[in-house]
């Protein structure tokens, strides 16, 4: 691609492509786990690093790196590390940044199993790790020790869609000589750019939004090329490498997101205005409706609210299961960022493997619903739920 300064949608679409001698017009899929060299001496300086180029498909494959250059133009990164899974992804961030006796910031409204990797995995390697609030970034200021080298933040959270202030949380890692990771798995680069916030690193589950259609697994850390470094390090011999298949399929996710992400929006928003008029609804979280907390800073962070909702019903776990048993449409999958509608109840789910008391910490009620709102007509989304919320 020509060094144009081109708009996100049209990155999404043609960024990154590498053509073969064939020159295919879609990018292709290299199925091959290794790669020829030419000659003993080209094999020694491919090794050496003094010549670029493939090597082995556990760190280089051109299908995986079409997927990468392409990500890093939409996030506006230097560069940009695929992984296995979005969860490859996070512990490579702390394996290849992070050493033993050092400390994380992070928020506690974060996904399951990051709560988990941090707490159970990391901790017993001597990287530990203080939970703070998303929305009070004095908290985080006030849990910074000298050891501490990571805030790690997910906005939108999940699965309540507690919005943070990123710049604010960036400048506080920078006084402290901390790197600030976002998560950025709910909004992807069509609706936030982290980066342009002041954040340093930025991670995803390639198998939301990025692929979209619910097909495959994914990660990525993005960030500049100093950092991604380590990142790259741990990859090449912690071996949680991307398939090609992986790959490609994301590449061909990628060039629909901007009007996907538009298009999960709509009907998100539509959807969230009519559970708040719901008299069954106790509660609603949607960043963009203007009742939720953190309206306006979402508004000035985020092009839209996104695709995620999440609702309190009257009556607790039974009256949400309820909701859920009624489903004839909504998948009841924890999955998101798909273009089916999913329905969960985090409390028995997602966040099942937190105590009672962390749960009510992280303001997880037992009538939780959260729903990753598809691209299907809304008016047959919102006739889904009404069956169970009428009930
Ligand atoms: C799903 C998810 C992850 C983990 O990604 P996997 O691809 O499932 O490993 C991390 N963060 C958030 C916010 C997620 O939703």
């Amino acid at each position: 691609m020509s060094d144009e300064n081109y708009d996100l949608e049209t990155l999404a679409v043609r960024g990154g492509i590498l053509r073969s001698q064939f020159n295919e017009h879609s990018e292709a899929m290299f199925l091959t786990s290794s790669f020829m060299f030419n000659s003993a001496a080209q094999a020694a300086a491919r090794f050496k690093g003094e010549e670029p180029g493939n090597i082995y498909a556990r760190f280089t494959n051109p299908t995986v790196t079409m997927m990468e250059t392409r990500l890093a133009a939409l996030e506006g990164a230097e560069r940009c590390v695929a992984f296995s899974s979005g969860m490859a992804a996070i512990l490579a961030t702390v394996m290849g940044l992070m050493k033993a006796g050092e400390h994380i910031v992070a928020s506690r409204s974060i996904f399951g199993s990051t709560v988990q990797l941090f707490s159970n995995i990391l901790g017993r390697f001597g990287v530990e790790t203080t939970y703070v609030s998303p929305t009070d970034p004095e908290e985080w200021r006030k849990a910074v020790k000298p050891n501490t080298k990571l805030f790690f933040v997910e906005s939108p959270s999940n699965p309540l869609t507690e919005v943070s202030d990123i710049a604010a949380l960036a400048a506080i890692a920078r006084e402290s000589g901390a790197w600030l990771a976002v998560d950025n798995c709910f909004c992807s680069p069509a609706l936030q750019k982290p980066l342009e916030l002041g954040a340093d690193i930025i991670i995803h589950s390639a198998t939301k939004y990025l692929d979209g259609q619910g097909r495959v697994l994914g990660g990525a850390v993005l960030g500049s090329k100093a950092l991604m470094e380590g990142v790259f390090t741990f990859l090449r011999t912690g071996g949680s490498t991307l398939s090609a298949f992986n790959a490609w399929v994301i590449l061909k996710g990628l060039e629909t997101l901007s009007v996907r992400m538009q298009a999960h929006s709509r009907n998100a928003l539509e959807l969230a205005t009519w559970l708040e008029s719901h008299p069954k609804v106790e509660r609603v979280w949607y960043p963009g409706l203007p009742s939720h907390p953190q309206h306006e800073l979402a508004m000035r962070q985020q092009k839209t609210g996104g695709g995620i909702v999440a609702f309190e019903v009257k009556g607790g776990q039974e009256a949400a299961w309820r909701v859920v048993d009624n489903c004839k449409l909504l998948s009841i999958t924890a999955n998101l960022g798909d273009a089916k509608s999913t329905i969960t109840h985090p409390a028995s789910t997602t966040q099942s493997r937190m105590t009672p008391e962390q749960r009510a910490f992280a303001g997880i009620g037992d009538g939780l619903l959260r729903v990753a709102v598809g691209l299907e007509s809304v008016r047959d989304i919102r006739n889904d739920l009404a069956r169970g919320l009428d009930a």
